[in-house]
């Protein structure tokens, strides 16, 4: 009897050593995977870290990507004149590309101008021959006939074929469809512009700040700026600062190539031919 209850006694003493070094066991399991779990919560907090620096490095070269790619379209209207050698001075010291609407008979009168503007890299566009509303949007025909005396005038100057054209104070109102349809069919590509720069009226360097601020309107709305400005010797003066601006911004230049999309106002309903409302 007694050597069973030794027997029993010893059993029991057996099982509770088993059982407490399975529970130690256990524990440490627990605690290892614990501290498995805990270096996975560590290395996930890393992880994440590790995206979100990512993600910032990402998105930071997102954005160097926008500045690379802003872009901005500098025309100049109404020229060549005396002032056209100042805005290409000041272009080419900024390294800054821009696209030149001229006028026929001012191409004749400063020839070497238009030479100038094209050795350097420009674009050179037409703004017709008179200027003047009651003649160029006269009539189809006429609207064609100034583009085109424009374009001949040109290519014996520089030896350039273009087809970018500015009609004077821009398509809208008077450039009704059937204008539109007639230049286009002749291979007229029609640009008018997002910004104006309103520097025939404005003083000083007042036409800058109003360019800036449309510009920061329309960076915002995603949209190229295309900045209508005039080749007029107060927007040669101050030129510098709108490019100083532009560099500092991260904006990019571009002159208007043959093949780059136009950008013209749209019509909506308010064309119409000059001879009916005028
Ligand atoms: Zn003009």
């Amino acid at each position: 009897m007694k050597k069973l209850k030794l027997f029993i006694f010893l059993a029991c003493l057996v099982i509770f050593y088993g059982c407490q070094s399975d529970l130690d066991h256990d524990q440490k399991e627990s605690k290892a995977k614990k501290s498995i779990v805990t270096s996975q919560h560590t290395e996930s907090e890393l992880n994440n870290k590790k995206s979100m620096k990512q993600k910032t490095e990402s998105e930071k070269s997102e954005a160097d990507k926008e500045n690379i790619e802003k872009t901005v379209y500098l025309t100049f209207d109404d020229g060549p004149t005396s002032a056209t050698t100042d805005i290409l001075d000041t272009l080419h010291q900024f390294d800054a590309e821009a696209t030149f609407f001229m006028l026929e008979p001012s191409m004749k009168e400063l020839p070497e101008a238009v030479d100038k503007i094209v050795e350097e890299g420009h674009a050179a566009g037409l703004h017709g021959v008179t200027h003047d509303i009651y003649h160029f949007y006269k009539s189809e025909q006429s609207a064609l006939e100034e583009m085109t005396t424009a374009q001949e005038t040109l290519k014996q100057i520089a030896d350039v074929q273009s087809n970018l054209i500015r009609t004077p104070y821009g398509s809208v109102p008077y450039l009704t469809e059937s204008y539109r349809e007639v230049l286009d069919s002749n291979g007229f590509k029609v640009w008018d512009w997002n910004i104006d720069s309103d520097d025939w009226s404005l003083s000083g360097d007042q036409y800058v700040d109003t360019v800036i601020g449309q510009i920061e309107e329309l960076v915002n709305a995603g949209e190229a700026p295309i900045i209508l400005m005039h080749d007029k010797q107060n927007t040669a003066d101050h030129l510098s600062k709108l490019l100083t601006y532009l560099a500092e911004h991260g904006f990019q230049t571009k002159k208007i190539e043959e093949n780059t999309q136009p950008y013209n106002f749209n019509c909506y309903q308010r064309c119409h031919r000059l001879s009916t409302k005028e």
